[in-house]
């Protein structure tokens, strides 16, 4: 780290504040402890050939193993690469490849994955005694912690090259530098009111950003990280009230399983952190009913998280709004390359310190980062008080006999039907229209309600001209609606 290194600091100033528990295991370790274990990790990793810029392909599923060596990787100034266990080892491979993954690190659990992806070395923790045999890749080294030599690392260098959900089509490699982490985790806690007894839940996985940033920000301020491996819904509402969790990052579907096992959040839960994608209002005002502290926040792997955050009393005032822009991060809204005014739709485009300096891919860099800043493909607007709202994706517009179609109207339209659960609206080729308006709905309802439905409430061309009534929306493993399935799913309709 720049300044100091966030997780040494604490070991030297708060060494016996607990810093990371397994709840699946229920496994503790101080700060001091922590600290020393991210020393022997390093240590070995070190006696690898990791140093400054080394690329460390990670293949582990979330839990106390992926913190330390998180820490261990920057520790000696290396380069973090997160990949995505639920891939199949052909896209592995290729974000391997494109990432230029120097070491790659598993487990016992994704061993047999690691042997397919081609990097040398492949190294397992954990479990390796079982590995080596099993499948041949070799258990990370011991070394002793004496060999490790501090590294002095820019805030500019490179920290972490993650990959997106892919909801609009490829993965793309965001690179974002120690600056842009620490940026993001400094703005997030002054949002959320980061407290010295606070105890942060993780159960999301921690190759997206949503999953990485808390072991980021407890770390910065001495407080407590608990990982759960996977979300489950009544799983994850029993170790919020066993290890009396004040703060937990959640998908909206997973608010949504938890309400429908009947989840009521303890008191000294105080704020879901609720983002990914984008929560209906009834689910909202379900979450509230039940006095559940929703911070709705938007953001991006492109600004290392969160670009704005509303606070429980805003989710009350305004459910759907996604509040103010964080502390250090600005928004401008464009209508081609003019402002927008105030209530009118745009491009939402952010700038500063969390903002990442491009992807892998350069030309995808010049076409999303300019002088204005990250161009996020978001359609969006704010209103009078500076709240900003998400209306969905620049891509996802629909072209209907030369008529523009906004999907989240009509799939806004559709969510009013009282027996409709959820919705995803695209649109699919058509010969005579260009392209159709096609919703997935999942409800105890029939197509034609709710063509009927949306006639009374929209214009004929918005009129979702294909309806499919479905048990589940097809989502990205960070709840994003997977909108390509979507379409596969209503072409096959047809
Ligand atoms: P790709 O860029 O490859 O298509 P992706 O956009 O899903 O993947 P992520 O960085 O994982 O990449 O997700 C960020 C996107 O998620 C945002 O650009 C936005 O479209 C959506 N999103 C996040 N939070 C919200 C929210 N609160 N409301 C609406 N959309 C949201």
């Amino acid at each position: 780290w720049p300044r100091y290194d966030v997780l040494t600091h604490r070991a030297r100033t708060t060494p016996e504040r607990t810093a990371l528990i397994d709840a699946d295991s229920g496994e503790r370790w101080r700060y001091r402890a922590l600290d020393g274990a991210v020393d022997s990790l390093a240590a070995s990793l070190d006696d690898l050939g990791v140093s400054l810029g080394t690329r460390v392909g990670i293949l582990l599923s979330t839990g106390p193993t992926y913190v330390r060596l998180l820490h261990a990787i920057w520790r000696l100034g290396g380069v973090a690469v997160p990949l995505n266990v639920q891939k199949t080892d052909a896209q592995l491979a290729a974000q391997a490849q494109r990432a230029a993954v120097d070491l790659l690190v598993c487990s016992g659990e994704t061993a047999a994955s690691a042997t397919e992806l081609g990097v040398d070395p492949a190294v397992s923790i954990d479990d390796a005694a079982d590995v080596e045999t099993a499948t041949g890749v070799a258990p990370l080294p011991d070394a002793a912690a004496e060999t490790l030599v501090p590294i002095a690392r820019d805030v500019d260098s490179l920290a972490l090259l993650l990959f997106t959900s892919g909801t609009t089509g490829q993965p793309k490699g965001v690179r974002l530098t120690r600056e842009n982490l620490l940026a993001s985790a400094e703005a997030s806690a002054y949002r959320l009111g980061v407290k010295p007894g606070d105890r942060w839940l993780c159960c999301l996985p921690m190759y997206h950003m949503g999953g990485l940033a808390p072991a980021v920000r407890t770390a910065l301020y001495g407080t407590t990280l608990v990982v759960q491996r996977e979300f489950d819904a009544s799983e994850t509402a029993a170790v919020i009230d066993e290890y009396e969790i004040s703060g937990v990052s959640l998908v909206p579907t997973m608010v949504k399983r938890m309400l429908d096992a009947g989840w009521t959040p303890p008191k000294n839960l105080d704020t879901v952190l609720l983002g990914g994608a984008p929560a209906s209002e009834s689910l909202l005002e379900r979450a509230l009913d039940r006095e559940v502290p929703v911070y709705a926040t938007y953001g991006t792997t492109e600004t290392a998280s969160q670009i704005a955050t509303a606070s429980p009393q805003q989710t009350a005032d305004c459910p759907g709004t996604v509040g103010q822009p964080l502390v250090t991060t600005t928004i401008r809204i464009l209508d081609g390359d003019e402002p927008a005014d105030v209530g009118e739709t745009g491009e939402i485009v952010v700038s500063g310190p969390t903002v990442t300096p491009g992807y892998l891919d350069e030309d995808r860099t010049t076409e999303a980062v300019d002088d204005y800043g990250f161009h996020t493909g978001d359609v969006g607007y704010r209103d009078a008080d500076g709240r900003l709202w998400i209306v969905g994706r620049l891509d996802d517009r629909i072209v209907s006999g030369g008529e523009n179609v906004d999907p989240e109207v009509v799939a806004g339209a559709i969510r009013e039907h009282p027996a409709v659960d959820e919705v995803a609206v695209v649109g699919l080729p058509d010969e005579e229209w260009g392209e159709r308006v096609a919703a997935l709905v999942v409800g105890a309802v029939d197509t034609d309600e709710i063509r009927e439905h949306c006639r009374e409430r929209l214009a004929e061309f918005e009129v979702p001209k294909t309806v499919v009534v479905t048990d589940r929306i097809p989502r990205t493993p960070s709840g994003t609606v997977d909108r390509e399935a979507v379409r596969e799913r209503l072409r096959g309709a047809d």
